[in-house]
């Protein structure tokens, strides 16, 4: 793959359901890691230290303050148990990929070893519906707190003051729990939240982590033209204003008369508190946008061009703006919150940011010979068996098969970063690779990218038996067909 395809890769958008963009009557975005795009790694370093310092100000040790973020580290959508204190990497049925404890990467049956897979997850299984103990990492936001759980395995693993125990850590008569060093880090990041320290810090130094394009008023006056255009934010009013007046204020010229950030919606909703705005909601209320206060009492009247509402819900946004669910795109970069919800309560469009999407690419287009690898083996294990049947005697020796996969696996692993790629563990799927499959109808690494297609484009979906694309079946009609293409369906 050359540089040039790789490159042009970060400006598709990609497809795992058809949908005509003719059809769209409606554009939804979300505002944070949506149209407000932060810089990586800036903005997680700030998340970090003040996560980190918020927990030394609690009484955790001044040592921590030696902990710097180190965004190689992180992935997002890892899991953390908050009962053993480790990362864990999983498929969507639950099946470990990555396990790390602290920085220590665990491996599965290792003899003499206190410290392998097999010792905490036997079955190398995690009953991942047990959210009283598992808890997903799946925003961008929860790349600081990711970090510094492994951090404060890390370090009361390598301090002499504390003994280490299964369950957590032992100084004197105190046993510090992994559940309560969980908690305290939630703790601290409902502190950053409620007291809008994070938000603060941001708008004194917007250049500094927030990317401001001016190809985003292009694409916001472009769809107005066409459809109609609202913003559904968990964010509160004067932190959007201030995040959407940066991002939409340019210089203004003849062909740019300068604008009001509102005007570029025809309905601006802040507090909208997803995932439950599209269950239930809460209650619609306007914004005095003079004050940022609420005003008293439920809205119900007609949409008024130019107002800030506060709260509702997805179905409330349909009534005011008459639309249908079937005819919204929502763009959001929350799996959760943003797209999984929208599209199994709503049935909305769904459009999914995933930001991630710059490093895969770069690591599918660069380590090109390592995905051939990979699919080598593959074909060669299939040749193995290819003459043999249920009454065959003969155990072919894929021993040396396996270790190569498993070597090959591990080395592209590493190309993304310490825990590996958001999307795959070799060949698997993450479990966030099969929420994105199945629950985004479009992804693309920025919105900025819908740019590129015409109001009346037909994404097309690849045409797939299940997990297994007609292409690869065509291309290795010969063998048997052990191979599952990459995870980049639409090419
Ligand atoms: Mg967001």
């Amino acid at each position: 793959m050359t540089a040039v395809w790789s490159v042009r890769l970060f400006c598709w958008v990609f497809v795992n359901r058809s949908l005509t963009l003719e059809n769209i009557k409606c554009y939804g975005f979300d505002m944070d890691y949506t149209l407000a795009v932060y810089k990586s790694p800036e903005y997680e370093s700030l998340g970090f230290e003040l996560l980190r310092d918020r927990l030394v100000s609690m009484g955790y040790p001044h040592e921590l303050l030696g902990y710097m973020y180190d965004p190689t580290f992180p992935t997002r959508g890892l899991v953390y148990d908050t009962t053993y204190g480790n990362l864990l990497k999983i498929d969507s049925n639950g099946n470990i990929l990555v396990c790390t404890h602290g920085f220590e990467y665990l491996r599965g049956s290792v003899a003499d070893c206190y410290c392998s897979v097999d010792e905490y997850y036997p079955n190398k299984f995690i009953q991942r519906d047990d959210t009283n103990r598992f808890y997903v990492l799946n925003t961008l936001f929860n790349l600081p707190e990711t970090y510094l759980y492994a951090c404060l395995v890390d370090f009361f693993t390598k301090s002499s003051r504390y003994k280490n125990c299964m369950k957590g850590f032992k100084h004197c008569d105190l046993f510090m729990s992994h559940r309560s060093t969980f908690q305290d880090i939630r703790d601290a990041m409902d502190y950053l939240h409620d007291t809008g320290t994070l938000k603060e810090r941001t708008l004194k130094n917007l250049d500094k982590y927030v990317i401001k394009d001016p190809r985003l008023p292009v694409l916001l006056s472009r769809i107005k033209e066409v459809a109609k255009v609202f913003l559904a934010t968990n964010s509160d009013f004067s932190y959007t204003e201030a995040i959407m007046k940066y991002l939409l204020d340019f210089p203004s010229g003849s062909k740019n008369p300068k604008k009001l950030w509102r005007s570029y919606f025809d309905l601006v909703v802040v507090d909208t508190k997803k995932p439950l705005f599209f269950a239930g909601g809460t209650v619609l209320r306007q914004v005095d946008t003079d004050t940022g206060k609420l005003r008293i009492g439920t809205y119900t009247g007609n949409l008024q061009h130019g107002t800030v509402y506060s709260g509702g819900s997805s179905d409330i946004v349909c009534d005011l703006l008459d639309v249908m669910g079937k005819d919204i795109l929502y763009v959001g970069d929350h799996i959760f919150g943003d797209i999984l919800k929208s599209k199994k309560r709503q049935g909305w469009k769904t459009f999914l940011v995933v930001p991630e999407l710059v490093k895969e690419l770069h690591v599918w287009a660069d380590k090109a010979s390592m995905f051939e690898e990979l699919k080598h083996l593959d074909i060669f294990l299939a040749e193995l068996y290819q003459h043999l049947d249920s009454g065959s005697q003969e155990c072919p020796d894929i021993s040396a098969i396996q270790n190569r996969i498993k070597m090959v696996t591990y080395g592209m692993d590493l190309c993304y970063g310490k825990v590996g790629s958001l999307l795959r563990c070799g060949s698997t799927k993450t479990l966030f690779a099969s929420q994105l499959l199945r629950y985004a109808d479009i992804y693309s690494t920025s919105c900025l990218n819908l740019l590129n297609y015409p109001f009346s484009y037909l994404f097309r979906a690849p045409l797939v038996l299940v997990s297994l694309s007609c292409l690869t079946i065509l291309e290795y009609h010969s063998t048997r067909p052990a191979y599952i293409g990459p995870m980049i369906p639409s090419l």
